[in-house]
C-alpha cells in the first residue's frame, strides 16, 4: 500500500461577538501557540487531535504532518470578534505550510465552528475553501466541530467530512476525532465515497438549554445516535449552534454523510430535522432560569434544609467579571459558599506589584467595571489564602488568588473567564471543597459533567441578571446585526 501523507491544521474559537475586546493577533501567540509537527499532534490527547492521531496512526503507511496553527486564544472564550488581521496571518501560515509541505492525499482540520472573524462570514468554510484551493480536488478534507459551531451548507462545498460532537457536556471529542481519521484514510483508499445531505432547521436557542442530560436534548441526540446504529456508513451531525456570536449561519443545522448513498443521506436528513421541529417547544424549555435574588436565597434554604452541595450557575456572564451573585450574597449574608471565580486583571496586577503573600490583609473592590453585564465592583474584605507558583503558560503574570472573607466564604479572582466543569478543579485554588455548602460558578451546561452527571450536587440553581445581558436567555434584547432574528423561532413567524 503507497503512504498517505495527511496534514493537521487547528482553528478553534467560540467567538462571543457581544463582548466589546476583540481577539486579536497577540491572543494567539503564547507559550505552545502556534504548534507545528509532533507539538500541534500531541494538544489535547483527549479531544479531538487526540482522537484523531491515535487512529490515523494505528493504520500503517499514514504519515501526519503538523502544520503550524494557532491554539486556542489566551483568552478562551472571553473575547469578541477576531480580527481580520489574526485571521489572514495565522490562515496565511496555514496555507503556506501546506504548499512548502505538501503534497498531500488528506488534511485533517481540527476546528470548532463558532468563530467569527471582521469581514469573513464563514470562516471555517473559508478556511476548507482556501484548503482546497492548494491540496487540489483529489484530496479529501475532513474536520471534527464543536456542536456549537455555526454552519451551513458552505462548509461541505469545499470538504468531504465533518463530525461534530454529539454530547454537551462535549464527552465524545475524541471519539469524533477517532472517526475522523478512520473515515478519512477510507476515503483516501476509495474505500468511502463522502456523500452529502445538510439542512438549516431555523431554531434558535441559547446555549443553557441545550444540555443533552435532559429529556428533550438527549433524545434528540439518541436519534441521530439510532440512525447511526442501524446503518453502516452514517454519520449524523446536528449543530445546536451558538446565539452569541452574531453571524449569518447561526440556529440548528443537521449534516448527514453516508458511503455515496444520496437517498440515504437526504432521508435521514429529513427525519432529523422533522424531529427537531416537532419538539421544538421541550427544546426551548429545558431549564428554569431564576433571578438572581431567587437563586442566592432558594440556595440558603436548601443549605439549612441539609440539601447541600448546593450549585448556583451563572450561565450568562461572558466576561468572567459578573459580580452579581456576590452582591446578592453579601446582601443575603451567606456562610460556607464559594465564588469560583471572578474575572479581575486589574486586582491581580496590583497584588503582583505588591508581592502579594499568603496571610495578607485583602480589601479591594473585585469584578464588575467592564461592561454593563459584569455589574458594579464589589469590595471584599478578607485574607489571602491561596496564591499558585507561576507557570510557563502564565507569561509571568499571576494567574488567580484566593481571598477568604466574611463568614468562611471564599472567592477566586482570575485573570480570565473561567469555566469550573468538575469539583476536582476547584484543588488547583487551593480550595478544600468539603469546607463550602455552596458553589457559585459560571458555566452554562459544561459544569454538568462534575457537579451533576456525577451526583455531586444537591439542588442546582441556574441564574441570570434580568437585564438581557449578552450572555442572555432573551435573545431578542440582544443587537444583532448579521442575523435575523426574525427567521428562527421562536421568534419570527417560520416555517420548516
Ligand atoms: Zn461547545
Amino acid at each position: 500500500m503507497n503512504n498517505i501523507r495527511i496534514a493537521v491544521l487547528h482553528f478553534v474559537h467560540e467567538t462571543v461577538t457581544f463582548l466589546s475586546n476583540p481577539t486579536t493577533v497577540d491572543d494567539f501567540i503564547y507559550e505552545g501557540s502556534p504548534a507545528q509537527g509532533e507539538a500541534l499532534l500531541r494538544i489535547d490527547p483527549k479531544s479531538y487531535m487526540g482522537g484523531f492521531v491515535k487512529v490515523a496512526r494505528e493504520y500503517g503507511g499514514v504519515e501526519l504532518v503538523g502544520i503550524e496553527s494557532p491554539l486556542q486564544p489566551k483568552t478562551g472564550i472571553g473575547s469578541g470578534w477576531i480580527t481580520n488581521e489574526a485571521y489572514e496571518l495565522f490562515v496565511g501560515k496555514m496555507i503556506a505550510g501546506l504548499q512548502e509541505q505538501g503534497p498531500f492525499d488528506g488534511v485533517f482540520l481540527a476546528l470548532h465552528g463558532a468563530a467569527a472573524v471582521t469581514g469573513i462570514a464563514r470562516p471555517e468554510a473559508e478556511l476548507a475553501r482556501r484548503v482546497r484551493e492548494v491540496v487540489g480536488k483529489n484530496a479529501f478534507i475532513a474536520a471534527t466541530f464543536d456542536p456549537h459551531g455555526n454552519e451551513d451548507e458552505a462548509f461541505l462545498e469545499s470538504a468531504d467530512l465533518a463530525f461534530t460532537v454529539k454530547y454537551y457536556p462535549h464527552y465524545d471529542a475524541y471519539l469524533q476525532g477517532s472517526r475522523a481519521a478512520r473515515t478519512l484514510v477510507r476515503a483516501i483508499r476509495g474505500d468511502f465515497t463522502p456523500t452529502h445531505a445538510a439542512r438549516k432547521v431555523p431554531v434558535i436557542s441559547p446555549t443553557v438549554l441545550q444540555w443533552t442530560g435532559g429529556t428533550a436534548w438527549m433524545s434528540l441526540i439518541n436519534r441521530a445516535l439510532i440512525w447511526e446504529a442501524r446503518e453502516p456508513d452514517v454519520f449524523v451531525n446536528v449543530f445546536f449552534g451558538f446565539p452569541w456570536s452574531d453571524v449569518p449561519d447561526a440556529g440548528m443545522f443537521v449534516q448527514v454523510t453516508t458511503n455515496g448513498n444520496a437517498a440515504l443521506a437526504q432521508k435521514v436528513v429529513a427525519d432529523m430535522s422533522a424531529t427537531i421541529w416537532r419538539q421544538k417547544d421541550s427544546l426551548l424549555s429545558s431549564a428554569k432560569i431564576l433571578g438572581i435574588p431567587e437563586a442566592v436565597s432558594r440556595a440558603r434554604q436548601a443549605v439549612d434544609a441539609g440539601q447541600f452541595p448546593v450549585v448556583i450557575a451563572d450561565h450568562s456572564d461572558r466576561s468572567g467579571y459578573a459580580t452579581w451573585i456576590l452582591a446578592e450574597s453579601l446582601r443575603q449574608r451567606v456562610s460556607r459558599t464559594l465564588f469560583a471565580t471572578i474575572a479581575d486583571d486589574t486586582v491581580l496586577d496590583r497584588l503582583q506589584d505588591g508581592r502579594v503573600a499568603v496571610g495578607d490583609a485583602f480589601e479591594m473592590a473585585v469584578g464588575g467595571r467592564v461592561d454593563a453585564s459584569a455589574g458594579s465592583p464589589v469590595v471584599v474584605r478578607g485574607t489571602i489564602s491561596y496564591v499558585p507558583d507561576l507557570k510557563p503558560k502564565d507569561d509571568g503574570r499571576l494567574p488567580f488568588v484566593t481571598v477568604s472573607f466574611g463568614d468562611n466564604n471564599a472567592v477566586v479572582i482570575s485573570r480570565y473567564l473561567t469555566q469550573v466543569m468538575e469539583p476536582v478543579e476547584l484543588n488547583a485554588f487551593g480550595i478544600d471543597r468539603d469546607a463550602y455548602r455552596t458553589f457559585v460558578i459560571k458555566s452554562r451546561v459544561h459544569f454538568r459533567r462534575g457537579f451533576d452527571d456525577s451526583g455531586f450536587a444537591k439542588e442546582i440553581l441556574v441564574t441570570e441578571p434580568d437585564e438581557a445581558f449578552l450572555g442572555t436567555v432573551k435573545l431578542d434584547g440582544l443587537d444583532y446585526r448579521h442575523l435575523d432574528l426574525g427567521k428562527f423561532y421562536p421568534y419570527g413567524d417560520v416555517e420548516m
